[in-house]
This record gives C-alpha cells, structure tokens and sequence, in this order.
C-alpha cells in the first residue's frame, strides 16, 4: 500500500521527492511538541537552514515554497512533502517536547534564523536553491 503510494510520489514529484528522501534519512525533519496546548510546529533543516512547515495550512517558509508554491508551479516543496514521508514511513523523525512557556522562545529563536537565511539569500535569483 504505502509501497504504491511511494512510487506515485516519486513519479509524480521526482527530484523533490529524492531530495526529501534525503531529509527524512539524515533526520532532518523534527516535530516540536509544546503541552498543555498541544501545538505543533516541524522543522526541516534543509540546504538554506532551518524551515517551519505548518502541515495544516500547508505551508513552508522556504524561497521554493514562495516562489514554485504559491505562484502555482508545483503543489508541495520538498521540505513539506519530507514531513509527509516521515510521518508514513514509521514516525522517521525526532519528537522533541517542550513547554508552552518555551513556546515564544522558540519562536523567536526560529524567526531570527529565517530572518538571517533571508538577508543572507535576498540577493540570489529565486531558482530551486
Ligand atoms: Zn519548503
């Protein structure tokens, strides 16, 4: 079932599904878990630094989600599709538990990153990083 479901992945997507492969093998994908809430945030570390992926909306904070994403070219950048693939090839990435007083620090923390991957990238052409 899931082997099916791979391989139609894998054709429909191609190079962003073996890019994600990769994220999911080197443990790239991380599930932040903040109780009583129960809110949760995933981050991916991919080749510009770490991204949020919210599952749910879906969205992605990475140049390739912005630009192929959201101007329509694709549907899922390969950060998003590599939360998929961890969720369904058995729970393949880090839980980490946290607080929700830990919650705005965290995000905080994870803006001032993004925010330097931007100012870092703001210069280079939108291509497929
Ligand atoms: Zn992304």
């Amino acid at each position: 079932m899931v082997g099916a479901e791979l391989t139609a992945e894998f054709e429909k997507y191609g190079e962003r599904f073996t890019r994600a492969l990769e994220l999911v093998e080197r443990g790239a994908v991380k599930l932040h878990r903040f109780s009583p809430s129960r809110r949760e945030i995933w981050t991916v570390v991919g080749a510009e630094g770490d991204q949020i992926i919210l599952e749910s909306e879906p969205f992605c904070s990475c140049r390739d989600f912005h630009f192929r994403v959201v101007g329509g070219n694709t549907d899922i950048c390969y950060h998003l599709l590599s939360v998929h693939l961890a969720k369904r090839l058995g729970e393949k990435y880090d839980a980490v538990d946290f607080t929700d007083e830990e919650y705005h620090t965290f995000l905080f923390l994870l803006l001032q990153d993004l925010s330097r991957q931007v100012l870092l990238t703001k210069d280079k052409p939108d291509g497929f990083e």
